[in-house]
């Protein structure tokens, strides 16, 4: 197969864009990509002062490469979760990653925050993904508002965008499908989200750190056993290799269509949020979830 740009030899295929290419015009494909993302949503510019979500996997480290290079002002924030073995491992890895790239690297350690994840675990009786999910949003949110942070960005791809959105999608949920999208503007307590990379595929981020030589971290977790987000994930895989595009089309026809739809229905209120009492975190009761987490473990 010869490169869609150049004509050298291709040396990926990207059936959903009917295109292959080399790695340099592979590089320049993803860059559009991500520029398109950026500056059609809104997301951010080079005046602004982006924090990145590092945990070490592949989607973050090309997203935080990818911003460096087209010369955002750009710091990277690792969560040390504290479970052992894996942990360490993941901060060494984006350690080893910000020196080589000579980026930024804010580092906050659960251990000190009084919420190691295993102690987590062991004493509150709730899936633990679902707390470890709260405990980083928490620690994101915080980090960029405490330190004057105006965009705060994670590696979320399309795979993921879809994945959530097929799930939201099977429960009918109007609230979330009438707000889920690759920006979520700041408010209310609550710092700017975006996702630029989220026109690119797993696969597509997967290859940009194989051309750049990124050695990401890969080891699972040991609490990751059985998500039910991997089985969406492999249900819409089957789907896109019968017919390639039809994730693209699914989460982009979303976007035009099915999210003005949904947020023209009307909705009953939430409860309203309030800063935590001691932290001033949003929260809907006195005490926000992570202040209560932390106190039962003391
Ligand atoms: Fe946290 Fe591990 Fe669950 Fe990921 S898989 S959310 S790191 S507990
Ligand atoms: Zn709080």
């Amino acid at each position: 197969m010869k490169c869609s740009r150049c004509k050298a030899l291709a040396q990926v295929s990207l059936p959903s864009h009917h295109s292959g290419f080399c790695p340099d015009c592979f590089q320049m494909f993803f860059t559009r990509q991500v520029e398109r993302a950026i500056h059609k949503h809104k997301m951010f510019s080079k005046e602004d002062k982006v924090l990145v979500a590092l945990s070490g996997g592949k989607d973050s480290l090309a997203l935080f490469m990818e911003l460096v290079k087209q010369g955002y002002d750009v710091t990277g924030l690792h969560i040390d979760l504290g479970i052992p073995v894996s942990s360490a491992a993941a901060r060494a890895k984006v350690e080893e990653f910000c020196e080589r790239v000579g980026g930024e690297l804010r580092v906050v350690e659960m251990e000190k925050e009084g919420l190691p994840i295993p102690l987590v675990r062991e004493r509150i009786r709730r899936p633990i993904c679902s707390m470890c999910g709260k405990i980083k949003r928490y620690f994101f949110n915080k980090v960029a508002l405490d330190e004057g942070y105006t965009a705060l960005c994670t590696g979320h791809n399309l795979d993921d965008e879809v994945g959530r959105l097929f799930a939201n999608t099977l429960r009918w949920d109007v609230s979330y499908l009438s707000d889920q999208g690759p920006v979520l503007p700041a408010g209310g307590g609550f710092a700017s989200k975006c996702r630029p990379l989220f026109r690119l595929t797993e696969f597509e981020t997967a290859a940009y750190c194989f051309f750049n030589g990124i050695d990401h971290h890969v080891a699972p977790c040991p609490y990751s056993k059985g998500a039910s987000f991997t089985v969406r994930k492999e249900l819409m895989n089957m789907l896109e290799s019968k017919s390639p595009g039809s994730k693209r089309a699914f989460y982009e026809n979303f976007l035009k269509q099915g999210r003005p739809a949904f947020a023209a229905v009307e909705q009953e209120e939430g409860p309203a949020l309030e800063p935590c009492l001691r932290c001033g975190y949003p929260t809907s009761a006195e005490i926000c979830g992570v202040c209560r987490v932390r106190d039962m473990l003391e």
